[in-house]
């Protein structure tokens, strides 16, 4: 992170210590070492808690983790701060990718002694890969259809007043930057860190959303959480992962752009399209067949499943 041989941790220096710093954070001209980096991260994923009212000391949260670096940093910056967090992972029946994420999930939460939640996404729907070749969506649209059709349904069956995923501001700006160039004022209307809860739909909140990719990636390495490393597979080519390379290069030149327009987003933008989103808003049913909070009649989840039945129906009686 261009950090400059001999810099010393600023911290350390305002109380009289000489310690070297190992990290160099450009978007604040600031350079931290190992434990005050630690003790940085913590802070500011409390104060964007604070600024944003996600969420109280006496809550139940729950965890939604990968495997991956964001939301194992998540969970242990939540469980450090204080707070009263579990976890949840969904097994979407990706081959390796699923198995190795989902033990380092399961791994996580016994060294912090705290209740994993498993669902099998097999057992409950189909897995990823028969989706994805019996629908004509993305891969990544339908998971994220099912993966917040799960995490609802469950944090609202055990018990969890809010969910906290791993969202990074990386994340988040690829995601605003996607919103603008299609000016897709519906998304741009529910872009936001805090999504209240309402009829059947719990709390969801992003605390990492205003720290970078790097820095959750240092916070997981400095506490020894082993993450997996590698990408879903079915992630390759889409289009987030293009803007992320193209904003990565803006950033490289002018430290702070990522943080600048998404901070200025909420501050100046949002309250605009919220005004737009509040005079737009249909009314929030229940799902006639799983009964599950939908906006339309059959809710995306149930809809997918009569896809893929479909299919699986024709190709049956072809083969009869
Ligand atoms: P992604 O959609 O893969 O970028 O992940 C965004 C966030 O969704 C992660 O930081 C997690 O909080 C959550 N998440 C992703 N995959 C899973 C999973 N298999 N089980 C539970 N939560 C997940
Ligand atoms: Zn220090
Ligand atoms: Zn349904």
């Amino acid at each position: 992170m261009g950090l400059r041989k001999g810099t010393k941790c600023r911290i350390c220096k305002t109380k009289g210590k000489k310690t070297n710093a190992v990290v160099f954070l450009p978007q604040h001209r600031l350079a931290l070492c190992k434990e005050h980096f630690i003790e940085w991260f913590e802070k500011r994923v409390e104060k964007t808690i604070k600024e944003f009212r996600m969420f109280h000391k006496n809550e139940k949260i729950l965890v939604s983790v990968s495997g991956g670096k964001d939301s194992l940093a998540l969970w242990n910056a939540l469980i450090k701060l204080g707070y009263n967090a579990d976890g949840f992972y969904i097994d979407l029946g990706i081959g390796d990718y699923s198995e190795t994420s989902k033990e380092l999930a399961k791994k996580f939460a016994e060294r912090v002694n705290k209740t994993l939640h498993i669902v099998e996404l097999k057992k409950e729907f189909y897995p990823i890969p028969t989706i994805d070749e019996k629908t004509n969506r993305p891969a990544c649209s339908a998971c994220g259809v099912i993966k917040r059709y799960y995490m609802n349904k469950y944090a609202r069956e055990l018990g969890y007043s809010v969910i906290a995923t791993g969202h990074n501001l990386d994340d988040e700006v690829a995601v605003l930057f996607g919103n603008t160039l299609q000016w897709d004022l519906n998304y741009l209307s529910r872009q936001y860190p805090v999504l209240r809860e309402e009829n059947g739909f719990i709390r969801k909140v992003k605390p990492l959303c205003k720290i970078t990719e790097k820095e959750s990636a240092l916070y997981s390495v400095f506490n020894n959480i082993e993450y997996i490393e590698y990408e879903c597979p079915f992630s390759e080519g889409a289009s987030s992962i293009e803007y992320k390379l193209l904003l990565n290069q803006l950033e490289e030149k002018h430290p702070g752009t990522k943080l600048k327009f998404y901070s200025e987003f909420l501050k100046k933008v949002y309250p605009i399209f919220k005004e737009f989103k509040a005079k737009q808003d249909k009314p929030l049913n229940k799902c006639k067949i799983c009964g599950e909070p939908s906006y339309s009649e059959i809710c995306g989840v149930c809809r997918l499943k009569r896809e893929v039945e479909n299919k699986l129906k024709i190709k049956r009686e072809v083969s009869r």
